[in-house]
This record gives C-alpha cells, sequence and structure tokens, in this order.
C-alpha cells in the first residue's frame, strides 16, 4: 500500500473557501515528497486533514493502507506530525518534552528514556538535552519539534513548512536532520513554498495551487520541465 493515498479530497470552510478541490495522490512507502506551493494553495489544509486535525468536506484518506475514516487510531499510529508553529512548552528541558510526548502516546518510561537521548542525538541536540528550551535558537527548537514528532517512531513524517521564516543555515542543519530521517526508512512529506527547498530534499513533488494539484511527478522530470 502507498505510504499515503489520497481520492478526491474535498474541504469547503465555514464561510465557503474552497480550499481543496478534488485532490488526489500517493506518496510511495520510503519516498521524500513535497508539496509545494503558494500561500493559500491548500497545503496545510490537505494535511491537517490527513493528520485528523481538519475535517473533510468528502474524500478518501488511507495511510499505509488503513483508511482514515474506517480506523483514525490505527492510521494516527503510523504518522507523526510537525506542525509550523513551534508548540512545546519553553519551560521545559528538551529531554522532559520528549519523554513526556511518548508517555503521552503510551510508551514505557523506560523505552522513552532510551529514545529521547536517541532523537535528541539524531536531531544534534543531546549537549541541549537539560537546557531550559526557551534558551534554543530558533534552529534547534525547530529541530526539537522534529525529534518529538520521531518519538513514536512513525513511518510517515509529515511536516507543515518546516523551514518558514528560517534563515539558510538553519535550513540546512533541518535539510540533514530530514535526510537522516528518510535515509533510515521514514517516509517524510513536507510542505514548502521554496522550490529550492523542494529541489534540495524531495524525490517526488505535487504543485498544488488555488486547492488543486496542477503538476505531479517525479522532481527531475518537472524540473526539466520549468
Ligand atoms: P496553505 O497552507 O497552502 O497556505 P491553507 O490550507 O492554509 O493554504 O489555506 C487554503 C485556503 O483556505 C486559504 O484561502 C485560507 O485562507 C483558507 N483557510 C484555511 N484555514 C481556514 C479556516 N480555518 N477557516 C476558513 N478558511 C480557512
Ligand atoms: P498557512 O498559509 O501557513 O496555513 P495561514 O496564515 O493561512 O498559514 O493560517 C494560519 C492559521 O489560520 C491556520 O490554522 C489556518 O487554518 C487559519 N486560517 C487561515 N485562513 C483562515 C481564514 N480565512 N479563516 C479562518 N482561519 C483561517
Amino acid at each position: 500500500a502507498p505510504a499515503l493515498s489520497v481520492r478526491e479530497l474535498r474541504k469547503t470552510y465555514a464561510g465557503g473557501v474552497e480550499a481543496l478541490k478534488g485532490v488526489s495522490l500517493d506518496v510511495d512507502p520510503g519516498d521524500f515528497y513535497a508539496l509545494l506551493g503558494p500561500n493559500g494553495a491548500g497545503k496545510s489544509t490537505l494535511i491537517g486533514i490527513v493528520s485528523s486535525l481538519v475535517n473533510k468536506t468528502s474524500g478518501e484518506v488511507s495511510v499505509f493502507g488503513v483508511d482514515l475514516a474506517r480506523d483514525r487510531d490505527a492510521a494516527m499510529r503510523l504518522l507523526g506530525l510537525v506542525p509550523q508553529e513551534i508548540n512545546f512548552n519553553l519551560f521545559e528541558k528538551p529531554f522532559d518534552i520528549l519523554v513526556n510526548y511518548a508517555g503521552f502516546y503510551g510508551i514505557p518510561r523506560r523505552e522513552a528514556l532510551v529514545r529521547a537521548e536517541q532523537e535528541l542525538r539524531a536531531a544534534q541536540l543531546w549537549d541541549k538535552a537539560q537546557v531550559m528550551s526557551r534558551t534554543l535558537s530558533g534552529g534547534m527548537k525547530r529541530r526539537l519539534m522534529i525529534a518529538r514528532a520521531m518519538m513514536t517512531r512513525p513511518r510517515l513524517l509529515i511536516l507543515d513548512e518546516p523551514t518558514a521564516g528560517v534563515d539558510i543555515e538553519i535550513r540546512r542543519g533541518m535539510w540533514r536532520t530530514l535526510r537522516e530521517i528518510n535515509a533510515a526508512g521514514t517516509t517524510i512529506i513536507l510542505t514548502t513554498h521554496y522550490l529550492e527547498e523542494a529541489e534540495s530534499l524531495c524525490r517526488n513533488l505535487a504543485i498544488i495551487d488555488h486547492g488543486r494539484i496542477i503538476e505531479q511527478g517525479p522532481m527531475r522530470t518537472l524540473l526539466a520541465g520549468l
């Protein structure tokens, strides 16, 4: 089964904005996939629906063959989400943030302690494990969000504009972390409005505009046509 399958997805918000007008896409297991498009295109709505934060109007979504409408909990266990806004407690330490998150998902404490160290090392944050997270740089905070999402060992990691508004140095550090996660076998989907980011990271992409996919395919093929 595809890591993500979306069929004829539509979303009309209360008030009448048609954010998605029949979107279909498949993401293969192991892929690094970009949803590229300008502000307002519908990217956040799409990943909001996939991660069960937004209700769809119609259409079908499945994650590794698990239908979201039929077995939402099972689908959510396969998926990790890195939201756009920093949303951890700035007055907690990175290590505690990860361990508490794992606890929330029912991971035994002993296992959570092991994973927290692994994920902080993978995100190059092990030396910051015990500082107040408020003192982390912007790039470190964003890598901490990635480390947190990886605590549940998702098979599919979804990131909403992970590098929006950060400078190129920070972006490169995050790219490195994401490449390593993908190389270790996790499927990644990210939204971005930077072509350069999609080009540098992703194998496949969909270009979305005004709630519709206007191009879809391997990065190399699409770049050749631009
Ligand atoms: P993107 O992530 O590509 O910037 P969004 O999915 O956030 O696009 O938005 C798509 C469209 O839906 C935009 O016109 C946006 O204003 C609208 N929209 C997004 N969220 C809501 C909401 N909660 N209520 C009403 N309209 C919304
Ligand atoms: P993005 O384009 O990255 O999604 P936005 O600024 O469009 O960022 O949206 C930020 C938040 O506001 C999101 O939670 C989105 O759902 C909500 N939002 C966006 N547009 C509208 C809207 N027209 N009405 C209500 N909520 C909206």
